[in-house]
């Protein structure tokens, strides 16, 4: 039995059981990375084959000469980063604007933009010097007012925007929806930004690890860290079933799937949080035009319990939501029903379109509700990135970046709010807290009314 302690159903970790998503399908895995065996001395181990702990790992090499060793309970991807929607958009944080300004003050708000910015250029620029082919969709992203409230807002939010993170965006009225192939049912206007696009994940999270290995790293598959040890001298002692991976620094890079006890410190300063995802059959133009949808950009709607959709390269719809506060087999069972009905519900045309897939994951949230990239407590050495909130393509990918900087003492000149930098807090009765989250959906569907 697993040494570590998760909050969740065994089965939400279960490496053995099929993920089923349609990345999976188009993108299928290469070689498998061998099981880390006896002994091996590094200077930097990377715990978590996800965005995080690639893009820290092929940071470190490439920029400051380490020469990581990277370990995954599964394979490469196998975590949020091989199974997302491919959006590489802003976001990171479920904070208010207003609470963050109150917190944290206009200034750090400001940074925190920047940083979302600059994070989906990040990825764009690891795709491009990598020459990585993610199969990248056009540019931009639209959301989709569900109340004519949310519309009136836009124009606000959208010079607001412009001002802060200098990113531009188009507002469109509700009559001329369908004319800009963005239609569905009780959408009130929608607004686009000029910002990020979609991608295959698994193309682009096995497009890191490829480089990573390029660049000296070493990956090993199947290697579930189940203790970490401080050795006299300082180092790490990395302990999983078959072997011992003894580093100088430590990168931790588990999000959702982290462990209460991988070390101690992570208990109670994370929540994970399911989000689910189903894919159509093919739809050909014709099937498209009944709906009056055609854009392929990244879309998603103003609801706190938020949907977001896409149109895939071969004419599949991909739809997704939050919405079970676990991952047991009843959970596997309800929820391809309950994100069905949410989407005949936005996408009537479609009803009799056949759902080819549906897969869930964890994503992970804090309680300040931002990331967090910083130490592990006093362990010198010793660093995590995690909390991205269901935004991890661009976010988790610029943390792994910046958490190289750290690591190698020699910070990278990209933005990172004090927000960003606080220690995330532990939750009250944090041993209860995921049975609060029906509470929380709740309460925010109330709000989406
Ligand atoms: C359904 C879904 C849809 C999403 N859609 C989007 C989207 O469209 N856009 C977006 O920006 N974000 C999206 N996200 C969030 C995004 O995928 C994550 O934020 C991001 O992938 C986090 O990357 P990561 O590397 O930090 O963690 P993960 O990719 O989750 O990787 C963590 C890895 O750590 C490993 N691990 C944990 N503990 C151990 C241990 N003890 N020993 C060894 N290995 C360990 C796990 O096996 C796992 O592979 C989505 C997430 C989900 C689940």
């Amino acid at each position: 039995m697993s040494p570590l302690k998760r909050i969740y159903h065994k089965d939400a970790y279960d490496t053995g059981l099929p993920v089923g998503s349609y990345w999976e399908a188009v993108t299928p895995a290469p070689e498998r990375d061998p099981v880390c065996e006896g002994d091996i001395e590094t200077d930097v181990a990377v715990i978590g084959a996800g965005f995080t702990g690639l893009s820290a790992a092929l940071h470190l090499a490439q920029d400051f000469g380490f020469a990581p060793v990277v370990l995954d309970s599964a394979q490469v991807g196998w975590g949020a980063s091989g199974r997302n929607a491919g959006f590489n958009c802003m976001g990171g944080g479920k904070i208010s604007d207003a609470a963050y300004a109150k917190r944290w003050g206009e200034a750090d708000l400001a940074e925190f933009y920047g940083a979302q910015v600059r994070a989906t250029e990040v990825v764009a620029e690891l795709i491009d010097a990598q020459g990585l082919d993610v199969d990248a969709q056009p540019r931009g992203e639209w959301l989709m007012a569900h109340r004519p409230q949310d519309y009136a807002h836009f124009r606000e939010e959208a010079a607001f925007l412009e001002r802060i993170s200098g990113v531009r965006s188009e507002i469109i009225p509700p009559e001329a929806l369908r004319d800009h192939g963005v239609n569905g049912a009780g959408f009130h206007g929608a607004m686009w930004s000029d910002v990020g696009f979609c991608l295959n994940p698994r193309k682009y999270v096995f497009g890191l690890a490829d480089a990573l290995r390029r660049a000296g790293g070493r990956i090993f598959g199947d290697s579930t860290v189940e203790r970490i040890e401080r050795l006299s001298d300082g180092r790490f002692a990395l302990h999983t079933a078959q072997g011992r991976v003894v580093a100088e620094k430590l990168v931790l890079a588990g999000n959702g799937y982290n462990s209460e006890n991988l070390p101690d410190w992570m208990a109670g300063r994370y929540t994970p949080v399911v989000s689910h995802i189903m894919v159509t059959e093919p739809m050909g133009d014709n099937v498209l035009a009944d709906q009056g949808w055609r854009v392929n950009q990244m879309s998603c709607d103003t609801r706190k319990m938020l949907h977001y959709f896409r149109l895939l390269p071969d004419g599949r719809m991909l739809f997704g939501m939050r919405g079970t506060p676990n991952l047991g087999p009843r959970d596997r069972w309800r929820m391809p029903n309950a994100v069905r009905a949410d989407f005949d519900a936005m996408f009537p045309a479609w009803r009799g379109v056949r759902t080819a897939y549906h897969w869930s994951g964890l994503i992970c949230v804090a309680r300040n509700l931002v990331p967090y990239v910083g130490p592990i407590g006093d362990w010198e050495g010793a660093f995590t990135a995690m909390a991205f909130h269901g935004n991890g393509v661009s976010m988790a990918s610029y943390s792994g970046k910046v958490l190289a900087g750290m690591v190698a003492g020699r910070p990278y000149q990209e933005p990172l709010p004090d927000a960003m930098r606080a220690e995330p807090r532990r939750y009250p009765i944090a041993p209860m807290r995921r049975f609060g989250l029906p509470a929380a959906f709740k309460w925010y569907g109330w709000q989406d009314r």
